[in-house]
C-alpha cells in the first residue's frame, strides 16, 4: 500500500487535478491520498493557504472579507468547471468556507489555524468529487475520524504518540481510495491545529508511518532532487537514490524539497520515500531509504547544500584547552540569553559559535559579546556576521579517506578561503564555513571535483 501526497502545485488548476487523477488511477496501490491546499498558478499567483490567512486576519478585525472570500472560492471553482462537478459540490465548500466567519474559536491562534486548514480540507473534499465522478471510488477523511492527534502550539503543532495507536486500528477499504487532507491535526480538545508551514508532507510522512505504508510518494513539480541548487550550478545531476540522514543534513544546510523535520514520521517508521513529478510521473523520481540500503563506491557524495543564514562568534584564548569551565560559562550566557546555537567546532586555543542568523537582532549581539568579554576575557572576541556554511553530504564520505583532502585542494586552488572545516559526527557530512561571498564559486568547485564538470 501506498501513501500519496500531492503538492499545492499539483494541485492548482483543473489540468494539474486531471494528472493528479490518472496517477491515482494508474496504480490500485495508491490507496491513501494526501492533498494540499491549491498552490501558485504562476509565479506571481498568491497561494490559497495565503489568502485564507488574510481571511483569517480580516475577520478577527472585523473588516469586510467578501472579496477574499471570493477570491478564495474562484479557486476551487475553476477546478470544479474544468470537471463540469455538480453544482452541489461547490456548495458544500461555499457553505464551509463562508460559516467560518461566525464560528466560535477558542482564541485568535486556534482560529487562524482552522482558517488556514481548509485549504487542505476543501480541497480532498473536492479531490474525492473528482475521483468519484471520474470512476475512481474515493472517500474523503477528517483526520478527527482517524484520531490524528496533536500538540504544541496552535500553528506549528507536532504529532502526539497516541495518533500512531489511533491509526494501526483505523481499517483501509480496499476498492476505495481515502482522501485526507494535509496540514492539520486536532488537540485533545478537538480544535484544529496545523503543522509549520509546508506541512502537508509531515500528514503524509505520518500516515506512511501509521498505515505501514510500503512506499510514501510526494509528488512534486521536479523530476527528482538535484545534487546541488540549479541556481548556482546549471544542469546538475539528479539523485537517484539517497538516504534518510543525507536528506536530512542536505534539507537542513537549504535543500528545498522538504522542511527539514517533515519526513521524521517516515524515517521513524523506516517508510521509503519517493519524491517524483506530477507532470512526468513516469520518472523514477529521488528514493529516500534507510542508510543501510545505500553506498554508492562510484561516488562518496551525494549532495552538496549551501546556505547563508547564519552568524558566527569567534573566541581565541590561550590554553584553552585546559581551561575547565569556559564552555560551560559560555553555554550559561547562551541560555540567559534564550539562544541555542548551530554548531560549535573547535580548536586548541579556539571556538567557533554558529548561529541562525534569523534568531538575532542587533542589540542581542552587542549585549551578548559584552557579557563574554566581562565574563570569559577571551583574548580575542569577533562577531561574523556574514557567514556561509556548505554541506558536502555522503554515505560514501564514512567509507573513504580522501574526501577532505579533495575538497581543500579544490577550494585552495581557486583561492577560496576556509573560515571552518568540520567532518560531521555523523561521519556522512563535511561542513565548510566560507565568507558569504565566496559560497557559490566554492559549491561550484566543490561540484566539479565530485561530478561531471558544470557548464559555466
Ligand atoms: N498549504 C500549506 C502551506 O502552504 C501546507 C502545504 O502546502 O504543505 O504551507
Amino acid at each position: 500500500m501506498k501513501v500519496v501526497k500531492f503538492g499545492g502545485s499539483s494541485l492548482a488548476t483543473g489540468e494539474q487535478v486531471a494528472k493528479v487523477v490518472s496517477i491515482i488511477n494508474a496504480d490500485a496501490e495508491r490507496r491513501v491520498i494526501v492533498t494540499s491546499a491549491p498552490g501558485k498558478r504562476t509565479p506571481t499567483d498568491v497561494k490559497v493557504t495565503d489568502l485564507l490567512i488574510q481571511y483569517a486576519q480580516l475577520t478577527v478585525a472585523h473588516q469586510a472579507t467578501e472579496a477574499v472570500v471570493t477570491q478564495i472560492l474562484a479557486r476551487y471553482q475553476a477546478i470544479s468547471d474544468h470537471f463540469d462537478l455538480d453544482h452541489t459540490v461547490m456548495e458544500t465548500l461555499t457553505t464551509r468556507l463562508r460559516d467560518l466567519a461566525t464560528t466560535a474559536f477558542t482564541d485568535n491562534a486556534h482560529l487562524l489555524a482552522a482558517f488556514k486548514a481548509q485549504g487542505e480540507l476543501l480541497n480532498a473534499i473536492l479531490l474525492t468529487a473528482i475521483l468519484n465522478q471520474q470512476g475512481v471510488p474515493a472517500k474523503f477523511v477528517d483526520p478527527q475520524t482517524v484520531g490524528l492527534l496533536v500538540g504544541g502550539a496552535p500553528n506549528d503543532a507536532s504529532v502526539l504518540s497516541a495518533t500512531y495507536a489511533n491509526l494501526a486500528r483505523w481499517q483501509l477499504p480496499v476498492d476505495t481510495r481515502i482522501v485526507f487532507p494535509g496540514f492539520f491535526g486536532y488537540n485533545q480538545a478537538g480544535d484544529i491545529c496545523t503543522f509549520a508551514r509546508g506541512g502537508s508532507d509531515i500528514t503524509g510522512a505520518i500516515l506512511s508511518r501509521g498505515l505501514r505504508a510500503d512506499l510514501y510518494e510526494n509528488f512534486t513539480d521536479v523530476d527528482a532532487i538535484f545534487a546541488v541548487d540549479n541556481r548556482i550550478v546549471a544542469h546538475p545531476t539528479m539523485i537517484t537514490k539517497m538516504s534518510y540522514r543525507e536528506m536530512r543534513e542536505l534539507s537542513y544546510a537549504g535543500f528545498s524539497v522538504f522542511q527539514d523535520e517533515a519526513i521524521i514520521p517516515a524515517i521513524q517508521g523506516q517508510i521509503p520515500v519517493n519524491v517524483k513529478n506530477t507532470n512526468n510521473p513516469t520518472a523514477p523520481g529521488t528514493l529516500i531509504v534507510p542508510e543501510q540500503f545505500l553506498f554508492n563506491p562510484a561516488n562518496p557524495i551525494t549532495g552538496i547544500a549551501c546556505s547563508d543564514r547564519f552568524s558566527a562568534l569567534y573566541l581565541h584564548r590561550y590554553l584553552l584547552n585546559k581551561e575547565v569551565g569556559f564552555t560551560l560559562k559560555l553555554l550559561e550566557i547562551f541560555q540567559k540569553y534564550g539562544l541555542s546555537y548551530e554548531h560549535m567546532p573547535s580548536g586548541i586555543d579556539d571556538l567557533t559559535i554558529i548561529f541562525d542568523q534569523s534568531k538575532l537582532d542587533a542589540t542581542t549581539i552587542h549585549s551578548l559579546c559584552r557579557d563574554i568579554r566581562t565574563t570569559l576575557h577571551p583574548d580575542y572576541l569577533e562577531w561574523i556576521d556574514d557567514y556561509a556554511i556548505i554541506m558536502v553530504v555522503g554515505e560514501g564520505i564514512a567509507h573513504t579517506i580522501d574526501t577532505m583532502g579533495k575538497i581543500i585542494d579544490s577550494l585552495t586552488q581557486n583561492n577560496i578561503a576556509i573560515h571552518m572545516i568540520n567532518q560531521g559526527a555523523s561521519r556522512i557530512s563535511i561542513m565548510i564555513g566560507t565568507q558569504r561571498k565566496d559560497a557559490p564559486a566554492a559549491v561550484r568547485h566543490i561540484y566539479d571535483t565530485f561530478f561531471v564538470k558544470s557548464e559555466v
